[in-house]
């Protein structure tokens, strides 16, 4: 069982919907069925039988990754999840974030993390 992630306004602790595709933005079980993802971005969001929406295909294009983030600011129970930027986020906890290490060591774990996740997508 995989869980997401609880911290600043992203997917909470809940298991994560099964049948998300691979990669960086996921749904968690705390969805509320309210429809907003699946009306806004129904390319990339769907329903399971559960009743739980869950990211049916990865944004593969600017405009649909700035339309997941509007998204996971837009739900109402913070259900969408981004891989990224939790591990940033944990980059940063360690202290190994910008401004912690020199520039170049710091840039290169974000890019080592971010080819990580482009080879998900
Ligand atoms: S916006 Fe959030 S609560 Fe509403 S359907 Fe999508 S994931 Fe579920």
């Amino acid at each position: 069982m995989t869980f997401g992630y609880n911290k600043n306004d992203m997917a909470t602790s809940d298991p994560v919907v099964e049948h998300n595709v691979e990669g960086r933005y996921y749904v968690d079980e705390s969805c509320i069925y309210c429809d907003f993802c699946v009306e806004m971005a129904p390319d990339n969001f769907a329903f399971d039988q559960k009743e739980y929406a869950y990211v049916s295909k990865q944004p593969d294009c600017h405009a649909e990754h700035e339309r997941m983030s509007e998204l996971i600011d837009g739900c109402p129970t913070e259900s969408i999840g981004d891989r990224l930027q939790r591990h940033e986020e944990a980059i940063d906890d360690m202290g190994l974030g910008v401004g912690s290490t020199p520039k170049s060591l710091s840039g290169g774990i974000f890019q080592m993390v971010a080819r990580w996740f482009t080879k998900l997508e």
